[in-house]
């Protein structure tokens, strides 16, 4: 799949102004927008109803300088975020493409809001590691499903339609690049020319496709994917045969602690508030510290690839208000225990597990350096009832992806612009670089509604 044919008289019994082929966040907001622009637009998704990993997602949209930030009372500036993304991937994103995102993903929250009534709020009773503002908008519901769905709602409200069950299989283009259509099939086989005069692609990344991440993320090859299964990489293999830029290709966001065998989520706050991991030798082996998207490789490089998450009832209780962490309770995922040797039996695991923990809290007392790096002096100790959950690493999804321009425009290797091409969304470059540890807190959705409000605009203005 994901071939790009020849554009040269090839008939398209229809032609619409903008196509977007991703029903995602990304590909809903650009639709939105280019409605609003004034273009004709049609969105296509292959699934039966709008999901993609935006319904997997929490939902939480990072946005500096929001009218939900200002009713909070909450300081914040594009220049302020943009600081923090590149501080947490450690300069390596394109700086414009920072900029783009940071100055744009405000007005589009805000628009949202007041164009589609999307209610944000921000969290404020969590702090997210290395976010140096409370700049997390979410609705009401906390869930990506939420969002999806508001979001496929306004695209209904605004009439802009979205063909479901249509897998684009095929993009037809002239020599200059320039797409000219799309073929879909149906789930009954049956495929269908769609016409148009600019091309946004929404389909995410390639987390769905084995054998790209073997070749990218191989240290997460062969881990649970924990995102859109439907994400195949399509958009990467039509922007390779158009000659386009593709970067950062081993980015990517990946969960230090998914619960094992159960599959569900158990959230990085039992670490940051105090919790740490020991693996199979009863040994901590990272340092927690850093976020949960690195520490997945670093759970997966243990003994059996899983390791146990420890923390206390003072933490549960904090983690209570995830519906994830009630699941895994309600599973019977937590052992639980008075006492460190106790939980080291019920998890089966040696007696250095008892050592570890006492090291562990005893640096927190007396302020010690950690061997691993971890500040730990400040941190509130564990305390009886103990727990333990067993855990392993996940990818969420890909952060490497086509580069665009500040508008979303693909771009080929010399740089040009590709004449109708977009990119947004997991389908384009991200801004976390070429690591997991440069993935902070909401970078996913940021390129998706960030870069969808971009193109949306710019592709109605080619497409009319
Ligand atoms: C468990 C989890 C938690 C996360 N939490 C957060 C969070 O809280 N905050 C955050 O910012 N990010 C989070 N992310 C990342 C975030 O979900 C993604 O970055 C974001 O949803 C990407 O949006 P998108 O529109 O690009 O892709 P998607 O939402 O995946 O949409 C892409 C759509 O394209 C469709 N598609 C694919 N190929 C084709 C094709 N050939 N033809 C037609 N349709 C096609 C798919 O079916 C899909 O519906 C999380 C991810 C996961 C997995």
């Amino acid at each position: 799949m994901g071939r790009v044919l020849p554009a040269r008289n090839v008939p398209f019994p229809s032609e619409v102004e903008v196509l977007v082929i991703g029903a995602g966040a990304a590909g809903l907001v650009a639709a939105l927008r280019a409605c609003e622009a004034g273009a004709e637009v049609v969105a296509l998704e292959r699934d039966p109803v709008p999901r993609g990993s935006t319904a997997l997602s929490a939902g939480l949209i990072p946005a500096a300088g929001t009218r939900a930030q200002a009713r909070a009372g909450i300081g914040d500036d594009p220049a302020r975020f943009a600081a923090d993304i590149l501080a947490k991937a450690h300069g390596e994103p394109d700086a414009a493409a920072v900029r783009a995102l940071t100055n744009a993903i405000g007005p589009a929250v805000d628009w949202l809001e007041a164009a589609h009534g999307l209610a944000f709020s921000v969290i404020e009773d969590f702090a997210y590691p290395g976010h140096s503002a409370q700049r997390m908008h979410g609705l009401a519901a906390r869930s990506g499903e939420a969002l999806v769905d508001a979001l496929a709602a306004a695209a209904e409200g605004a009439g802009v339609p979205v063909l479901c069950e249509a897998r684009v299989t095929t993009l037809f283009a002239d020599e200059d690049g320039r797409a000219h259509g799309v073929e879909i099939v149906r789930p009954d086989g049956s495929a269908e020319r769609i016409g148009c005069r600019a091309l946004v692609l929404a389909c995410n990344g390639y987390g769905g496709d084995t054998t790209l991440v073997a070749e990218h993320i191989p240290e997460l090859a062969g881990a649970l994917y924990f995102g859109h299964p439907g994400n195949e990489g399509d958009a990467l293999r039509w922007g390779a045969a158009l000659g386009a830029a593709a970067r950062h290709l081993s980015g990517h966001q990946g969960h230090g602690s998914v619960a094992h065998p159960h599959g569900v989520l158990l959230t990085w706050a039992t670490m940051t508030e105090g919790g740490f991991q020991a693996n199979a030798a009863g040994l901590r082996f990272h340092d927690e510290s850093r976020g949960y998207s690195e520490a997945a490789a670093e759970v997966l490089a243990q003994p059996g690839g899983v390791a146990w998450s420890v923390f206390d009832g003072r933490i549960a209780e904090i983690a209570r208000q995830f519906e994830d962490f009630r699941r895994l309770e309600a599973m019977g995922a937590l052992l639980t225990a008075d006492a460190p040797d106790a939980l080291a039996k019920r998890a089966g695991l040696p007696e250095a597990f008892a050592a570890t923990f006492a090291f562990f809290e005893h640096a927190k007392r007396s302020g010690g350096a950690d061997p691993l790096g971890r500040r730990l002096a400040g941190l509130p100790p564990l305390a009886p009832p103990l727990h333990a959950v067993k855990v392993t690493g996940a990818l969420f999804h890909t952060q490497g992806g086509l580069v665009v321009d500040e508008r979303a425009r693909v771009r080929r290797a010399d740089g040009a612009a590709l004449p109708n091409l977009f990119a947004v969304g997991g389908a384009a470059c991200g801004v976390s670089g070429s690591k997991a540890s440069g993935y902070l807190s909401g970078n996913g959705l940021l390129s998706a509604v960030g870069y969808g409000y971009l193109a949306g605009t710019a592709a109605a203005l080619i497409g009319r």
